[in-house]
């Protein structure tokens, strides 16, 4: 404080100078403060000036009897600030909290630093804890901001975020602490161009009650919630039964399979190759046979079957993997984890809507849609609409089927789960622990659910969190201002770093704190209080009753009225009936009733004569858990020099005296003393035994938060990273960049995986097909040399993939090829990070019982969140990489690139192709066509994408040639890269 007086004297020196000016001058001062900005004079040295500007304006007003429009009412202004309310200002200006008691004024205090610091040009935020006060100060104050050439915004919670977006770009946004947190989760986890994001960046905020703001809301995290993205649980329950039933009618055809494999082997007759195929075809459609076990168990058998599986998934063996599976009814490829439906699976399932497993070649019907000369552009777009649902429930179901049979024929009880208290609990497959909490993603959970009879989990999850706290910790500086921060200067220190300072007031203060009054019983306290509050009443005296919950407002509110005593009731519902109600408290003989939140941030001021009755006189009908509230209620009395009184009337049987208070033997004593119910007892040392008992709460509520924020700071890392990243793509000039780095990582991890040229056969086979399902580079096994450093295999599919690209962007416009880049990455991000969020969930809740095996639960919590992240990062980066050549800006861009694909693939890669080049207009020749099950007629030659939309597409999609089939059991089986309509 000492040092503060100096630069109040010079504020107070040059403000004297500007009394001078003319009006034109003052206001000039703006931009002049903010040239010596621009050429390096820091706020710091601008202070003392800045302010006096604040103030002469405030001068100027006061002394015009300026007239200002607040909210509908026209009030005369009439202040200028103190000197303590200078003070207030640097402090708010250093980045710290200046507690200052209730009407010292700290709406006019926030002018100052927001001044200064909105000189820099970055936007400051004024942040409060209601709309309406908000919208009130903003006019308020924006009076003085607009006189001195500063623009004003103010948000409110109905704006379009074009509204939004013209709050932020004023110099000053006056807002409630939710919209501003709300507005970054949008503006980071949801914005898909940059022109949807609406703040511009976290400079300064001066955060008004700011112990409310910081410590009472900041247990509960702002949320933004929507639809699930994983599968709705309905169809689980849905497709449960039938898909049990195609199972067990699998099951005993694979049992007859095994017994003919049994005989076969038995007979030691049949062919090798064919009785191996069987049992890869057993494997394929029931691995859990105990048959197949059985015979497996022998080396020699075995073997038989593993040949089989080898050659099967040999490149020019597709179209044989693909009948074994198309004689089954679905197949099971326990390496990859996957499951799928054959046609016959299909028709088994829907014998009398064959095209009901089939999502519509949406392109097909886009274009078709599109160049139909008899639809209005209306009808198109509903038309389009309708295709686009038709799409996503298809895909859905598949994918609902899907995960139902990996559940059944994958996932097997009290192995990779088990069954708790009607929950799916999974394994940990390394260590058999259990993992209470956790959630397989994309649907399967459910699936296990469905499977178990169990309750299915919710439909809904959080798209995007934050608490309060972080929110607040993005700013560069940070300041507040609250009649009562003392008495948690400590947590305020430890967890944003914001010191405490108290402020003097401008006048002494007059209120009279009287002891409690202690009652026994709660009924003889509520009797007691209600005498007073008719004697004060009598008197004319106003009456302010501060109680800690609703229920005890009403109970106040009902003996009121029994006595006759005319009362309003407040419950921090209605913020502007409120804080209006409030202000008018200090009426003659006015009685209010009001919780501890209601109308905060208004000031009582007592209408003439109410001085001389001796001020408002503020009861409470029980003390809060926290002194800091106490204090906020009794601050409600004696502003600015007024009189005032306060008294908290308490009994032994209040929730703090029985948890906290040494209750028992206080009221064994009263007892003893022969105290009645209705007698009151008062004593400091009694005062004190309150406060130690608040004081342990406090301290308890304390480790509460900080607890919390300490899980919640793991949280916190892993949004800046996703969010960075995700800014990142939204503001770049060079998605492409961004893309090909995840490319590049993508394709070294998966080349530094594989075992060079040690590595089995099957497995570089396996790296082929993964290029050539991820790009459409048609990469044959003979043109990359394995023995090559891993590296240098990446570059070579790196630089095919590059080629590749290059022609893809030939199609496209270079503004659209940039969005569809932003977008693909994007929507990777946005999907999986939700997912994660849901899972995080998960983890959360159920560390917790990880304590019992005596394990630091925010340790292993840490720990798996990190695993989680470090797999979230992987799945986003594949997800990038396999829509990219899967996504185009326009249909025709998407055709020209397809059809220029295969006869480039054709000319230089296909050996079998032949050495003469094929004229572009018969391009798509594919020799392996020929062996293709199901030959179509040529139509044309179109070559139409894989879209991913929706649920995950890939090699499980169905084919665009033949919808009625995967992609990878089609074109894919024939070693295509894309599909080909033929
Ligand atoms: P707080 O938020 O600190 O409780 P407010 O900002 O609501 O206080 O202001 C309380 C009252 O004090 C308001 O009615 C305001 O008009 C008045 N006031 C504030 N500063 C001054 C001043 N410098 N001179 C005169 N009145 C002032």
């Amino acid at each position: 404080m000492k040092r503060l007086w100096p630069v109040v004297y010079q504020i107070n020196a040059f403000e004297e100078g500007y009394r001078s000016l003319s009006e034109e001058g003052l206001q000039a001062k703006t931009a002049e403060f903010r040239a010596r900005f621009e050429k390096g004079e820091t706020l710091d040295a601008l202070l003392p000036e800045a302010f006096a500007a604040v103030k002469n304006a405030c001068r100027r007003f006061t002394e015009a009897k300026r007239q200002v429009s607040i909210r509908g009412h026209v009030l005369t202004w009439e202040m200028t600030p103190f000197d303590v309310q200078l003070i207030g200002g640097i402090v708010l200006h250093s980045g710290r909290i200046a507690e200052m008691a209730t009407g010292e004024g700290k709406t006019l205090v926030a002018t100052l630093p927001a001044y200064l610091n909105a000189l820099t040009g970055k936007g400051v935020h004024v942040v409060t804890v209601n709309d309406y006060l908000a919208a009130r100060d903003s006019e308020w104050m924006g009076e003085v901001y607009r006189y001195l050439g500063l623009t004003v915004g103010c948000l409110q919670h109905a704006q379009s975020p074009s509204e939004r977006r013209a709050q932020y770009a004023a110099d000053i946004t006056y807002g409630v602490n939710s919209e501003f947190g709300f507005d970054y989760l949008r503006d980071n986890g949801m914005a898909t161009r940059r022109e949807e994001q609406v703040q511009r960046g976290h400079a300064f905020a001066v955060v008004d009650e700011v112990d409310s703001i910081l410590i009472d809301e900041a247990r509960t995290p702002l949320i933004i919630s929507g639809p699930a993205t994983v599968s709705n649980t309905a169809s689980y329950e849905q497709y449960k039964g039938p898909v049990a039933r195609l199972i067990q009618e699998q099951g005993v055809e694979c049992a007859r399979l095994a017994e003919e494999a049994h005989k076969a082997l038995a007979s030691g007759t049949g062919d090798k190759a064919e009785i191996g195929r069987l049992l890869f075809k057993i494997k394929t459609g029931m691995p859990g046979n105990k048959q197949l076990h059985k015979l497996i168990e022998d080396p020699d058998i075995r073997r038989m079957m593993d040949d089989a599986e080898l050659a099967l998934y040999q490149d020019t063996r597709r179209i044989d993997l693909y009948a074994l599976k198309e004689e089954l009814l679905f197949s099971i490829e326990a390496k990859n984890n996957e499951a799928d439906l054959s046609e016959r699976g299909r028709t088994y399932l829907s014998p009398n809507d064959p095209q009901y497993f089939v999502p519509p070649d949406l392109l097909t019907r886009f274009h078709e849609i599109d160049t139909d000369a008899a639809l209005t552009p209306e009808q198109k777009d509903q038309g389009r609409r309708a295709e686009q649902l038709r799409y996503e429930e298809t895909s859905e179901r598949i994918h609902n089927i899907s995960q139902l049979l990996r559940a059944f024929c994958i996932y097997e009880k009290d192995v990779h789960y088990v069954v708790q208290e009607n929950k799916v609990v999974i394994v940990d497959e390394h260590t058999g622990r259990l993992m209470p909490g956790r959630r397989w993603a994309d649907g399967l959970h459910q699936a296990v659910e469905a499977k178990e009879g169990v309750q299915l989990e919710r439909e809904t999850q959080t798209l995007a969190t934050i608490t309060i706290q972080n929110y607040f910790r993005l700013y560069e500086k940070l300041a507040g201002m609250t009649g009562t921060a003392e008495t948690e200067a400590n947590e305020f220190h430890d967890i944003y770093r914001l010191d405490v300072i108290v402020i003097p007031t401008n006048r002494p203060n007059l209120r009279k704190d009287f002891d409690d009054t202690i009652y026994k019983t709660r009924r003889a306290k509520y009797q007691a209080l209600i005498t007073e509050i008719k004697r004060l009443h009598a008197t004319g005296q106003p009456v302010l009753v501060g109680t800690i919950s609703v229920e005890s407002s009403e109970l106040v509110s009902r003996m009121l009225k029994r006595e006759n005593i005319p009362h309003n009731v407040l419950n921090a519902k209605f913020h502007q009936q409120e804080a209006e109600i409030v202000a008018r408290a200090g009426q003659r003989g006015g009685v209010t009733i009001s919780t501890n939140m209601a109308g905060r941030g208004t000031d009582i001021k007592l209408a003439p004569g109410v001085s001389e009755l001796g001020g408002l006189c503020v009861i409470g009908t029980e003390r809060n858990e926290a002194r800091r509230i106490d204090r906020q209620l009794r601050g409600r009395c004696a502003r600015q020099g007024d009189p005032g009184v306060s008294r908290f009337y308490i009994s032994f049987e209040d929730d703090l005296m029985r948890n906290f208070g040494d209750s028992r033997r206080i009221s064994s004593l009263m007892t003893k003393l022969g105290m009645k119910d209705d007698e009151e007892l008062q004593h400091p040392w009694l005062n004190r035994a309150v406060e130690t008992a608040q004081k342990r709460v406090e301290e308890r509520n304390y480790l509460i938060r900080k607890h919390t924020l300490q899980y919640d700071d793991v949280m916190n890392l892993q949004r800046e990273v996703i969010y960075d990243y995700r800014n990142n793509i939204l503001t770049t000039e060079d998605p492409r960049d961004e893309v090909f780095q995840v490319i590049d990582e993508v394709v070294r991890d998966e080349t530094n995986s594989l075992n060079g040229s040690h590595g089995a056969e099957a497995e570089l086979a396996g790296f082929v097909n993964w290029v050539n399902t991820a790009f459409p580079i048609a990469l044959r096994r003979e043109e990359i040399d394995f023995n090559q450093a891993s590296g240098q295999i990446a570059d070579a599919v790196l630089n095919r993939v590059r080629e590749a690209y290059a022609l893809k962007v030939k199609f496209e416009e270079a503004e659209a090829v940039k969005s569809i880049e932003r977008y693909i990455s994007l929507s990777a991000i946005d999907r999986l990070w939700q997912e994660h969020l849901y899972a995080m969930d998960g983890l959360r809740t159920s560390i917790q019982l990880r304590q019992y095996g005596q394990k630091d639960p925010l340790i292993e919590y840490k720990k798996d969140a990190f695993v989680m992240f470090e797999e979230l990062m992987g799945r986003i980066k594949r997800e990038i990489v396999y829509n990219l050549f899967r996504s185009a800006s326009s249909l025709t861009a998407f055709e020209r690139f397809l059809a220029a694909l295969p006869q480039r693939l054709v000319k230089d890669q296909n050996p079998l192709a032949g050495a003469d080049p094929l004229p572009a207009s018969e391009a798509a020749p594919y020799p392996e066509a020929e062996t293709d099950p199901a030959p179509k007629k040529v139509e044309e030659q179109m070559v139409l994408p894989i879209k991913r939309n929706g649920p995950k597409l890939g090699r499980n999609d169905p084919c665009p040639v033949d919808p009625t089939k995967k992609f990878k059991n089609c074109c894919g089986a024939r070693g295509e890269k894309c599909c080909i309509k033929i």
